[in-house]
């Protein structure tokens, strides 16, 4: 299998202050061998290439709590993290490996896609990270969720506006959200911002950046939760999508 780039060392230190040690190291090789041997029977990611794959799938996700030469400094020990739409483990399982102590719940609404990242847990003993079947109209409505979590995390699952709406619900009042998107615009932040007053957040911030290989741009938007989410939100399962905020 190939190598996942050992050299790539010096390039997590200059661009995120940071760098794995010797057991994430092999974490991340390990993920990346285990998404590879997975991806023939289920559809998990297009990305294979080692070098787009440590870009697009670690890099990416660790960026995304990259704040200040720290991952997210204002994070209490111990927090709650949840990947609301995880997918194939982005941007939880980097996350997972990285800051090993917090908790983290990787969620998704296929069943399949879940089955196959609990083995991928098993086999990175990753312990501090576990998974969560549903869709995040109905997560964000149960008692035990809603409300329950220091730091949410979302990427290519929908629209900004939605994504805040999936999100907000389940942070605990001060806790943050960061959604991961490609392209962004000022005329987007508008309708965004239109959203989260609805939902009890603020934008915090929005950071553009560019990725260390292929020099690609891509953005991060960082929503604090200041007030109560008021309870019809989230919507019914598929409203968030047909009628976004
Ligand atoms: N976050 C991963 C990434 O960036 O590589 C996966 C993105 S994939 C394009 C979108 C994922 O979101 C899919 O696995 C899908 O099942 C899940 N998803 C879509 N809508 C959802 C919802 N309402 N609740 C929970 N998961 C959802």
């Amino acid at each position: 299998m190939t190598p996942l780039l050992p050299e790539m060392t010096e390039i997590w230190q200059q661009t995120l202050n940071w760098q794995p040690n010797p057991q994430q190291q092999v974490q991340f090789q390990k993920l990346y061998e285990l998404i590879l041997a997975g991806n023939r029977q289920f559809n998990l990611t297009r990305i294979t290439d080692p070098q787009e794959f440590w870009e697009k799938h670690l890099w990416d996700s660790l960026r995304g709590i990259a704040l200040q030469g720290q991952f997210i400094p204002s994070l209490p020990e111990n927090a709650s993290v949840i990947d609301i739409g995880t997918g194939a483990g982005f941007p939880g399982i980097p996350i997972g490996i990285a800051v090993p102590n917090c908790k983290i719940t990787l969620m998704d609404s296929t069943r399949k896609k879940i089955v196959f990242l609990e083995k991928i847990l098993n086999e990175l003993a990753l312990t501090n990270t576990e998974t969560l079947i549903g869709r995040a109209e109905e997560i964000g409505q149960q008692p035990q969720h809603r409300k329950a979590y220091d730091l949410a995390l979302i990427r290519a699952v929908g629209s900004a506006s939605v994504c805040a709406e999936y999100t907000l619900p389940l942070l605990k009042q001060g806790g943050l959200a960061v959604i991961y998107r490609g392209n962004w615009t000022e005329d987007e932040t508008v309708t965004l911002e239109n959203a989260v007053n609805q939902l009890g957040g603020i934008i915090e911030s929005i950071e553009k950046f560019t990725t260390p290989l292929s020099e690609s741009i891509r953005h991060c938007l960082y929503l604090r939760k200041v007030a109560t989410t008021p309870a019809k939100f989230p919507r019914s399962a598929g409203i968030p999508t047909q009628k976004p905020l």
